[in-house]
This record gives structure tokens, C-alpha cells and sequence, in this order.
């Protein structure tokens, strides 16, 4: 679904200084398959993240899509939820499916389905300042789901909320995940967050990124977290991040 060919990335400061983030990623992400990116903070897993979304532009390589995917099939869920503050519940949601043709009615038939399967519907009236951590990145997903994507990519989509909510979530996601099977892409620095939720993990390694090595998580689902293979895959995985 997406083919990642020797992408590198290299930022250029008003001061004259450079930054390599990314150097020489090559990846292969299949339909439907739940693909994680690992690694400590500031390898350039955002930054991968943005060039496949076109957010940003690489300085080299090439990114090919297996099949054609508009901008508009394409969602990103975002670690600080990136709710519009003046618009409701229901109107952020609204707002991802504006550049959609739809009709009225068929906008109102998609937003009001998601806000219950996110089990929003009682808070479609509320604004984001109304809502707890969990409750905004329930939007976020609602959102980003909505447009029913090819692709999904979420940047460390639960990291801001406390575990209870952050189980809750990627249990709620696994769930929409496992129906509609989109191509998700996420960000994460936790491991185990990895391990329940990927088909593969790419461990980076630290600036300049590069992929260090490629896991298949071969652990049946639901996955068990407390079983001697989850920890005995968990420390091979910790075995290749060099922080
Ligand atoms: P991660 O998400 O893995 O923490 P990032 O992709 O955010 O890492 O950043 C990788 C590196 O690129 C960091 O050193 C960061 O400071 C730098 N960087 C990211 N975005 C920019 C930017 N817009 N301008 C300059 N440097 C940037
Ligand atoms: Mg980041």
C-alpha cells in the first residue's frame, strides 16, 4: 500500500545549521496492515510520519502508493488531539468530511454513526475545553475515521493520556481496526503499546533515523499481555532500541 524507497530528510535552520532526521528509510506497508514505528524521541518518527502524508517534504527518495490515494483518504490522529477550539463535537467531525461530496444528509447519517460507535453521541453539542484528554482523542479517532480513510497514520496518539484511558482507547481503536481494516501507520515509544497492537514493528534507531530492524508480531489476537511470549518478544524488541 505504501512503498517507502530511500527517503531521507535533512532540515535546513535560518541559522545555516542542519539537522539529518531521517537517512535512507526503505519500508514496504501492506493493505490493511497495522504498522508501528518505534523508536526514542527525536529519530524523526514524526517526521516519516508528515512526508507520508505529504505534510512534509522529503529532501530524497520516493514515496509510491500502491494504489491511488487521494489527500482526502488519507487521516492522521494526533498525539495533542488537534481539536478546533470554537467548533463542537460534532463540527470538528464535520470538518473532515467537508472536501467529501456528500450530501447533508449522508454527512449527518456518518458523523452522527461515529460519534456513537466512539460513544460520543451524548457530547456532540460540546466543545473540546468540555472534555477530558480521553474524550478529545475519542473525537480525534471519530474524526479520523469518519471519512472511512485508505490510510490512517497517528503520532503517539495516546501518549498524553494516563494508562486507564490510553488501554481503554487502543482497545476501542483495535475494535473499529479489525472491521474496516485501514492501513494504519502509527507512532509510539512504548513497547508494549506496540507489540498489542502491530502486525509489524519497525524499530529506528536515533538521528539520523534509520530503520534498525523489522519485527513481525506473530502473537495471536486478542493479544495476550501477560504471557511468557508477549515478555519474551517485549525484550527482543527492547533488545534492538538503542536509546
Ligand atoms: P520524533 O518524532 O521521533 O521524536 P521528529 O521527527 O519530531 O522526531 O524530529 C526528528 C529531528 O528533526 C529532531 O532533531 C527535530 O528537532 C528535527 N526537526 C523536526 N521537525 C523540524 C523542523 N520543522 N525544523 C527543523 N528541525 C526539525
Ligand atoms: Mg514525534
Amino acid at each position: 500500500m505504501i512503498k517507502i524507497s530511500g527517503i531521507n530528510k535533512t532540515f535546513h535552520l535560518p541559522n545555516g545549521s542542519r539537522t539529518h532526521a531521517l537517512a535512507n528509510i526503505n519500508l514496504e506497508i501492506g493493505k490493511g496492515e497495522f504498522f508501528i514505528l518505534l523508536g526514542p524521541s527525536g529519530c524523526g518518527k514524526s517526521t516519516l510520519l508528515r512526508i507520508i502524508c505529504g505534510l512534509e517534504k522529503a529532501s530524497g527518495g520516493e514515496l509510491i502508493f500502491g494504489e491511488s490515494v487521494k489527500s482526502t483518504e488519507m487521516s492522521f490522529v494526533f498525539q495533542q488531539f488537534a481539536l478546533l477550539p470554537w467548533l463542537s463535537v460534532y463540527e470538528n467531525v464535520e470538518l473532515s468530511l467537508l472536501a467529501k461530496n456528500l450530501s447533508e444528509t449522508d454527512r449527518r447519517t456518518r458523523i452522527n454513526a461515529e460519534l456513537e460507535r466512539l460513544r460520543l453521541d451524548k457530547f456532540a453539542h460540546a466543545y473540546p475545553r468540555e472534555l477530558s484528554g480521553g474524550m478529545k482523542q475519542r473525537v480525534g479517532i471519530a474524526r479520523a475515521f469518519a471519512t472511512q480513510p485508505k490510510i490512517i497514520l497517528m503520532d503517539e496518539p495516546f501518549s498524553e493520556l494516563d494508562s486507564f484511558i490510553a488501554q481503554e482507547l487502543r482497545e476501542v481503536l483495535l475494535d473499529i481496526w479489525l472491521k474496516e481494516k485501514p492501513t494504519i501507520v502509527m507512532v509510539t515509544h512504548i513497547i508494549p503499546e506496540a507489540l498489542e497492537l502491530a502486525d509489524r514493528i519497525a524499530v529506528m534507531t536515533s538521528r539520523p533515523g534509520t530503520i534498525e530492524k523489522l519485527f513481525t508480531n506473530d502473537l495471536a489476537r486478542p493479544r495476550a499481555k501477560r504471557s511468557p511470549e508477549f515478555f519474551k518478544f517485549e525484550d527482543e524488541v527492547l533488545a534492538a532500541v538503542k536509546p
